[in-house]
């Protein structure tokens, strides 16, 4: 499904709840589907399900993964609705494209093809199976859409698993959860195919990372959250942090970059890991993207403004983000920091140096630091180090074949998106598929089906080399 179409639905649900004839159910179901109060229960459930799972037939699976998509995306409204009230995170808006995306375009079974090799000595096949009950942490910022894509590749694998949710995303998660274990019911697939823990903590985080029985552990979300899992002992898809910096040069259509960085990195209020957090921009045409970025929306601070914004949104030390101001509006900042402005603006932008907290800190706020740089050269090496080696994610405007050649070896990132916001990185607005685990630290990158499933060799000697 392309950015248009996605686009259009967003236009046609948001159009109903204006003029009220979609009431928004933010009711859980007295008894929901998958949602345990202990660690130990979720896995049993979840694994008498994939049991279950695996003596289907492969059919029965493109089936529940069909209603899942289908009953998600009837019921997106209410998924982006939930997760804006429970975790004040973002635009609603913006949360039914995220949804939509991870609905439509995460790959499912037909990602999983099998290798044959024929020859003199017969036939030999590679095959992906499913590793059992697969444990995910999931995050905040996108609590139902990593549930979504996470929860339908794990199943393509012919896996279940318990999700750890985020604290501050419980209830939203939870009835993703049930709604999902719902459209697998419906179709004759098992209950409890995902199951959770009602009050998710650090500690039942921790139990299910060492839960005998679950043989991988997923996660996406910040640094210590990925270090823990990598430390766990069991097989780890670790998907962290990142900060991705973005490149201006002169050659670039400044006009299409001004528009497309601020439609990127006010995506959803910038909580996403892979919007774009800083510009370093060639001095010769810094100007002209600022203008560019404000006639599409942006609010620029300057001097005594920009130190009003940095004691509200970071802390003392200027170590570290505020937690209270992560995916907030532009808006209730500009007030509270007392600067006018009209409409809603979609991003706070402020022209500083490179060491400012701006650039180097991942804000997972609508505020962008921008840089002015000497040259090409400059800039991109100034972006690989505000990037601080997370090898997530980067984006350069350009239309120099060299200068983009070189960011694309010198960054060394998972995603790297050419003259685009960067979310067609993630599959909007750009060519194939989705993915809301982007695991750098494990080298997977965007994690689908394939990185659920382990491979096994299946050997026939002398036989079925029939040519
Ligand atoms: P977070 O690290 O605070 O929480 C993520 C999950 O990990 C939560 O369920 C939390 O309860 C759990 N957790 C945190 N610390 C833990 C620990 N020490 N042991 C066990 N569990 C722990 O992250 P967040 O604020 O929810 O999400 C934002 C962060 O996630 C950002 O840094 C963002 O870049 C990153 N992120 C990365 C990706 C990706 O694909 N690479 C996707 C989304 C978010």
């Amino acid at each position: 499904m392309q950015k248009e179409q996605i686009s259009q639905i967003v236009e046609r649900v948001l159009g109903r709840i204006q003029t009220g004839d979609m009431p928004v159910s933010t009711k859980m179901p007295a008894n929901p589907h998958g949602v345990f109060a202990e660690v130990s229960e979720a896995v049993s459930a979840a694994t008498m399900a994939h049991q279950v799972l695996v003596h289907m037939p492969l059919e029965k699976r493109r089936e529940i993964i069909a209603n899942i998509r289908r009953r998600a995306a009837e019921d997106v409204n209410t998924l982006a609705t939930l997760a804006f009230e429970e975790t004040g995170l973002g635009r609603t808006e913006d949360k039914i494209k995220k949804n939509l995306l991870v609905i439509h375009k995460t790959p499912g079974v037909e990602i999983l093809q099998p290798t044959a090799w024929t020859g003199d000595s017969g036939l030999t096949l590679m095959e992906r199976a499913p590793f059992g009950v697969i444990g995910s942490i999931t995050p905040c910022t996108n609590p139902t859409e990593t549930i979504l894509c996470n929860g339908i590749g794990m199943v393509a694998g012919g896996n279940s698993v318990v999700f750890n949710t985020h604290p501050s995303a419980k209830n939203t998660s939870a009835y993703c959860i049930d709604l999902i274990n719902r459209a697998s019911i419906e179709v004759g697939g098992p209950d409890n195919l995902m199951c959770c823990v009602k009050d998710p903590t650090i500690a039942s985080a921790t139990e299910l990372m060492h839960f005998p029985g679950v043989r991988m552990i997923v996660v996406t979300g910040g640094g210590a959250v990925v270090k823990a899992a990598m430390n766990s002992g069991k097989i780890c898809i670790g998907a962290g942090p990142g900060n991705p910096p973005v490149v201006v040069d002169e050659t670039a259509d400044i006009a299409a970059a001004a528009r497309g960085i601020t439609l990127g990195a006010s995506f959803d209020n910038n909580i996403i890991c892979t919007d774009e957090k800083e510009v370093f921009v060639v001095n010769s045409v810094a100007d002209s993207l600022i203008e560019g970025m404000q006639a599409n929306g942006c609010v620029q601070l300057r001097n005594h403004q920009i130190t009003r914004l940095e004691k509200l949104i970071l802390t003392p030390d200027r170590e570290h983000v505020n937690r209270d101001w992560v995916g907030k509006c532009p808006s209730k900042m500009l007030k509270e920091i007392d600067v006018p402005f009209s409409g809603d603006p979609r991003l706070i932008i402020c022209d500083v140096d490179a060491n400012h907290p701006f650039v180097q800190t991942e804000l997972l706020m609508p505020v962008l630091g921008i840089v002015r740089v000497a040259d090409v050269n400059q800039g991109i090496d100034m972006a690989k180090q505000a990037e601080h080696g997370y090898g997530h994610t980067a984006s350069m405007w350009s239309k120099n074949l060299d200068a983009l050649h070189r960011m694309a070896c010198v960054s060394n990132v998972s995603i790297f998106i050419k003259n685009a916001p960067n979310y067609a990185g993630l599959g909007f607005g750009g060519e194939g598929f989705t993915s809301f685990t982007i695991a750098s630290p494990t080298g997977h990158g965007l994690t689908t089906a394939i990185d659920f499933t382990r491979v096994r060799r299946c050997t026939l000697a002398g036989y079925f080399r029939i040519v």
